[in-house]
């Protein structure tokens, strides 16, 4: 059966997704991109981009008080960073299925992290957590003016809406 067009609209849903320098430096762009992509979500932004220091700090706010945040932002802006705005029903809370547990060694097989990661300090990719966070992460990393809003070939097949 054929998805109400207005329902298919009203789950539609943006997340900040990252590959991290290490994924970066290690090559992997291109086989986290494809498991978002064959997934069925569409890209809506996407640049490679080194971050400040202060930049880190402002993206990982949250952790500001935990043991590790001062390394954990010396890393996020030590290389390049792959920044992609990525979206689709669903796409918040499954893109992190995708992604796996935050600790390699936790993250379940099948997983980017599980099988891709090892330890928790090098885990890279990035992934919102939330409708909030995402919204507020796609605003620091991107301007509006960056997020290519367009209809894709494939989406009445993904989605079975007419
Ligand atoms: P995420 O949302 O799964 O990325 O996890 P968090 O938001 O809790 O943490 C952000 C990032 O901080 C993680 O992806 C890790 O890179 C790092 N991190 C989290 N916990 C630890 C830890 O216990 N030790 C270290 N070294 N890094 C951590
Ligand atoms: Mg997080």
């Amino acid at each position: 059966m054929l998805q109400d067009q207005e329902a298919h609209a009203a789950e539609m849903e943006r997340t900040f997704i990252a590959i991290k320098p290490d994924g970066v430096q290690r090559g992997l762009i291109s086989e986290i991109v494809s498991r978002f992509e064959r997934k069925g979500y569409k890209l809506v932004a996407i640049k490679l981009i080194v971050p400040s220091k202060e930049f880190a700090q402002k993206h990982y706010h949250d952790l500001k008080d935990r043991p590790f945040f001062n390394g954990l932002c010396d890393f996020l802006s030590s290389g390049p960073v792959l920044a992609m705005v990525w979206e689709g029903e669903g796409v918040i809370k499954y893109g992190r299925k995708l992604i796996g547990a935050t600790d390699p060694q936790k993250s379940e097989p099948g997983t980017i992290r599980g099988d891709l990661a090892v330890v928790v300090g090098r885990n890279i990719i990035h992934g919102s957590d939330g409708l909030e966070t995402a919204k507020d992460e796609i605003a620091l990393w991107f301007e509006p003016k960056e997020l290519v809003s367009y209809t894709s070939n494939v989406e009445k097949w993904v989605y079975g809406v007419n």
